[in-house]
């Protein structure tokens, strides 16, 4: 694990989630928890190495990124798939300690 990079949870949309964009517009969110800049990049794993884990639909192995903000290298891991609304504040639920804590 490389010190340069820093964790940060990524959000994939799909399904109802994503009905307000372009289907051929696959790409996964993140926030950067260096400066706070909300950055996307296209989704590059298959759905089919997602795998269901802690209630969600996640990708366990990550994604790299960069933050447009500060140019700092982000590694996106978990990669959360969310479906719906239902689920996106289920996950927000979730998750909400965990990105509260790897901001400092
Ligand atoms: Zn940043």
């Amino acid at each position: 694990m490389s010190k340069l990079s820093t964790e940060t949870v990524g959000i994939r949309y799909t399904g109802r989630a994503a009905l307000n964009r372009d289907p051929q517009d696959d790409r996964l969110e993140f926030t950067c928890p260096h400066c706070g800049t909300v950055g996307s990049k296209p989704a590059r794993r298959p759905h089919s190495e997602y795998h269901f884990s802690d209630g969600f639909v996640q990708d366990l192995h990550g994604e790299m990124s960069a933050c447009r903000g500060c140019k700092r290298v982000l590694r996106i891991v978990p990669v959360v798939m969310l479906h719906d609304q239902d689920e996106k504040r289920r996950f927000k639920a979730f998750f909400a300690t965990e990105l509260m804590g790897s901001n400092n």
